[in-house]
């Protein structure tokens, strides 16, 4: 322990932490901008760039200087003072300079109201526009379907660097150039369409400004509402009813399953469908193709494809393990295939004047909706992907008073859904769901205990066996992309053995993807929206996928079997080997 006053108040506080620890483990408050922590897989952007942190450090003979608090450790017998003129007035300086090279364009911008910079400048009380001159000018970059770079917002705080190549290893950024040329460019300054990037939109989640925003499809998706011709379905993925509520002030992990469905009929969708009905259908061609992998010598082991993002990594960092991921399309891939077919002529509707959107967590489903392998015939299946802060802004873009909508129900005939599906939007989820039904099967018989608690939690890399009828399966799971190059070089490497792994591209799965409400990179925000689903999966009388009674009709009527050709046809898919660049 060390000894030291803060603030005139004597204190002990753990050896080795930083001044900034040592204040908000004691309830004083000091503002920052670059740093961001990620305490539970031990990953800290301390790069003290901002200088928004500094404090005033007191020398034994009573003079004093300037520290950045996140980046000085606290020593015995240190005294130091966060709220001194001088320590204030060097954080005004600082955001005021900020500010100085700022497009200043907030009514216009996609994080007004919730932008770090706007509210350092209004807690420092800065009135004033102080230092006028020379900007920075860059361009944006709008190449990609997902993401918006707009250098000329950037604070080059270098949190999506620490995302991008630290967290995530994919290395698409890093800081070029010097004095008001410098930016967080890309290799060759390459489009973002060319580089590597996975659009998992992490970099989105920890940039504290418009730096780095989604591409909005809004004005799009309002056009085909208001198009006669055409009939408007949308579907919404588990992860975005447990986390919409926060846009509108409830409680984090409040679920709002009903209260979105009604939003959107009044929004003006012709119908309203469940993604987790095509999570359930996702399980039967999944299960289906991982017992027929294990009993016939096929690939091990069988990964997970339900993530756009990890995907793309796996495409472009390991281009020679392209043959086990699944073949099956992702859950809102599937959905749109079954919608432009079976449903279409369920309802009467020419598939050609149909239109699917999809409520996703995610912004490379923006980019997923796009690749050419999963189109039918051509079409794509998804026409359009909103993240759940963009339903949230059509809600308040139409006057929406979400908060006192009822609660209504899906539509049927795609609206149906088990409790497996729902925890698709969880790390550990889709595998729980896809052994739940390879498990029956294998067994002859639905199982009784459905929980296999041993594939949940929030570690980065988890394993546990489970018993499937005679066969023990053993699985891997792994959420955010570092951790997937772990246990994919592991098993390049031949280190270890796996019949089925899951990943996911985000810390915590898809409730901790890059279109949900910012969350200020708390992980316990995404753990309670994770609760919230398996509380929702407990609640549900159905538990396996190969339960639901829609999903027995669509393949009685239409699909025939789990891995028939016509389910082969539209709801499986093949990989593409990628560049590195
Ligand atoms: Fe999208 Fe979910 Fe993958 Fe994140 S984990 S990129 S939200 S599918």
């Amino acid at each position: 322990m060390a000894n030291i006053t803060l603030n005139n108040v004597k204190l002990q506080v753990a050896d080795g932490i930083t001044v900034l620890e040592a204040a908000r483990a004691n309830g004083v408050n000091i503002p920052t901008l670059c740093h961001m922590d990620m305490a539970d897989i031990k990953m800290i952007n301390k790069v003290g760039t901002c200088r928004v942190c500094m404090v005033e450090v007191v020398n034994p003979n009573g003079s004093s200087w300037l520290a950045p608090a996140c980046a000085t450790d606290i020593w015995d017998g240190m005294v130091i003072n966060t709220n001194t003129p001088r320590a204030i007035k060097a954080r005004r300086t600082m955001v005021e300079l900020f500010i100085s090279n700022h497009p200043k364009d907030c009514l216009a911008c996609e994080r007004n109201r919730n932008c770090e910079l706007q509210d350092l400048a209004a807690d420092l009380n800065i009135r004033d526009d102080r230092y006028a001159g020379k900007m920075s000018k860059h361009t944006k970059d709008t190449s990609s379907r997902s993401l918006i770079r707009d250098p000329e917002k950037c604070v080059l705080c270098r949190r999506c660097e620490t995302m991008c190549n630290e967290v995530q290893t994919v290395g698409v950024y890093s800081a070029v150039n010097r004095g008001l040329e410098t930016t967080i460019g890309t290799a060759f300054d390459f489009p973002m369409l060319d580089t590597a990037c996975t659009f998992c939109g992490q970099c989105i989640s920890v940039c504290p400004t418009g730096a780095l925003t989604q591409i909005s499809n809004i004005g799009e998706v309002w056009s085909e509402i208001n198009n006669p011709d055409k009939v408007v379905i949308v579907q919404t993925a588990p992860a975005v009813r447990v986390a919409l509520g926060e846009e509108f002030n409830m409680p984090v992990g409040t679920r709002v399953t009903g209260k979105m469905v009604a939003a959107l009929r009044r929004l003006g969708f012709d119908h309203v469908y469940d993604t987790d009905f095509a999570a359930d259908l996702t399980i039967m061609e999944e299960a289906h193709e991982l017992i027929d992998r294990v009993k016939n010598g096929g690939t091990l082991p069988m990964l997970t494809s339900c993530c756009p993002a990890w995907v793309k990594f796996i495409e472009h960092q390991f281009p020679t393990l392209l043959d086990i991921p699944s073949s099956c399309k992702s859950p809102h891939e599937m959905f749109g295939a079954i919608a432009k077919t079976y449903l279409a002529e369920k309802l009467g509707v020419d598939p050609g004047k149909m239109v699917v959107v999809s409520i996703m967590p995610c912004v490379a489903k923006k980019y997923e909706a796009a690749r050419e392998e999963l189109a039918n015939d051509g079409n794509a299946n998804v026409d359009y992907v909103l993240t759940t802060r963009e339903m949230a802004s059509m809600l308040r873009e139409a006057g929406i008073n979400f908060n006192s909508l009822p609660d209504e129900d899906f539509d049927k005939v795609m609206g149906e859904s088990s409790g497996a599906s729902v925890i698709f939007g969880t790390t550990g989820g889709v595998i729980e769901a896809a052994v739940r039904t390879a498990a029956s099967w294998l067994g002859g018989e639905t199982i009784k205990n459905v929980d296999f608690k041993e594939l949940r939690g929030m570690e980065g890399i988890r394993e546990a066996t489970v018993k499937a009828g005679e066969v023990e399966l053993k699985i891997g799971i792994a959420h955010g992309l570092g951790n997937a190059r772990t246990l994919l070089e592991n098993i390049r490497d031949g280190k270890c053995q796996y019949h089925a792994i899951e990943i996911m591209a985000c810390p915590g799965g898809c409730v901790g993807g890059g279109g949900q409400p910012f969350y200020g990179n708390d992980r316990t925000i995404i753990a309670a929206r994770a609760k919230s689903l398996y509380a929702e999966d407990e609640a549900k009388q159905v538990r396996c996928s190969h339960e639901n009674a829609e999903i027995k009709a669509l393949y009685a009527e239409f699909l025939e079997k789990p891995g028939s050709h016509k389910a082969h046809e539209l709801l499986h898919t093949q990989y593409v080997k990628r560049d590195k660049l």
